[in-house]
């Protein structure tokens, strides 16, 4: 394709959805506030800017996958953001797959709305917005297997869809703005979740002189079996190629799972829907990381039950 497509945040995730698109023959124009990160990417002849707006300057489509809202704020109306300068932009696209809550997802596709073209695209006068977070971590952004949930209209959508496919293997239209990142929010709430259950009953097994891998059979052939048994298991040595086989290295750190449950705590408080195991896990969450774990994956949540040795 032709198309010029801007890549803002170029981290765990951002760093192989960026490269898939080289690979998928779309011309890139990236940035990121670290300098290393951006290096990877100018060593192999691709354009970095300094700016996000230098970003929107040279770019049809913008994509950002950065940490949590209030970097994706700064991103796009902070100084020198995307939308620098007010009223007049050229990406007729802008496409934020960051995790974050769809009270900022639907606050920033209505300012984008109310922007215009410098050049009409189409019938458009105006720049379209789609919230698109993803799940699949750092491994499926590498092999381009990610799923998009995605907020909008549902014309741009469409019209985006080649681009989710260059990064992943699933994309869900999940209605308008916002409902993408309130898709992802309920999801990674189910998740954290599930493993803390799984985590649990593993050590309480354990506990009880059942080995975490019999267990783990056990669940995987039974009515216990989810995700977090069979395709991330959290204890030690019995899945090979995920984080817990390599001391919690890698993966999707407790850090951003405990944004993501504060993301749905703060979204059910606003309508007022009651959520204890909300609340209970991100309690959980937020211990492990002030104990050190907040750059290990959040299967160590394993160790919040369990200390021993794990033979
Ligand atoms: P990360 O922290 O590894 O990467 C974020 C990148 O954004 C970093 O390189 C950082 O330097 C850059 N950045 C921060 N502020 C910036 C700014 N103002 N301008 C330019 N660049 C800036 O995070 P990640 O793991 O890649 O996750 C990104 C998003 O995807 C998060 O919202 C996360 O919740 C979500 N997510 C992560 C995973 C996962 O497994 N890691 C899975 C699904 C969704």
């Amino acid at each position: 394709s032709n198309a010029r497509v801007g890549f803002i945040g170029l981290g765990n995730m951002g760093f192989h959805m960026a490269n898939n698109l080289i690979k998928a023959g779309y011309k890139l124009t990236v940035n990121d506030i670290d300098q290393t990160a951006m290096k990877k990417f100018s060593d192999c002849g691709i354009s970095t800017v300094e700016t996000p707006f230098k970003v929107a300057e040279s770019s049809d489509v913008v994509i950002t996958m950065l940490p949590s809202s209030s970097h994706v704020l700064a991103v796009y109306t902070g100084q020198n953001g995307l939308l620098h300068g007010g009223s007049q932009v050229r990406p007729w696209l802008f496409i934020d797959s960051s995790t974050i809550d769809p009270h900022t997802s639907r606050k920033l596709s209505k300012n984008i709305s109310q922007c215009l073209l410098k050049e009409k695209k189409g019938n458009a006068d105006r720049p379209f917005m789609l919230d698109a977070p993803v799940s699949g971590g750092v491994p499926g952004a590498a092999a381009g297997t990610l799923t998009f949930m995605v907020g909008g209209i549902e014309d741009a959508y469409l019209a985006a869809k080649p681009l989710f496919l260059a990064m992943g293997k699933n994309t869900v239209y999940c209605g308008g703005p916002g409902n993408g990142a309130a898709a992802k929010i309920c999801n990674n709430l189910a998740m954290a979740v599930s493993m803390l259950g799984v985590s649990e009953a593993l050590a309480l097994g354990q506990g009880l002189g059942i080995a975490a891998s019999t267990l783990t059979n056990i669940f995987n052939s039974s009515s216990a079996r989810c995700w977090s048994s069979d395709s991330y298991n959290p204890v030690p040595g019995v899945m090979e190629g995920v984080p817990s086989s390599r001391s919690y290295d890698g993966g999707f750190s407790s850090k951003l799972m405990a944004k993501d449950l504060m993301l749905a705590k703060a979204s059910a408080e606003e309508i007022q829907q009651k959520c204890p195991l909300t609340s209970e896990a991100l309690n959980i969450y937020m211990e492990m990381c002030s104990k050190g774990y907040e750059s290990k994956d959040f299967s160590c949540v394993f160790k919040h039950f369990y200390s021993g040795n794990h033979n």
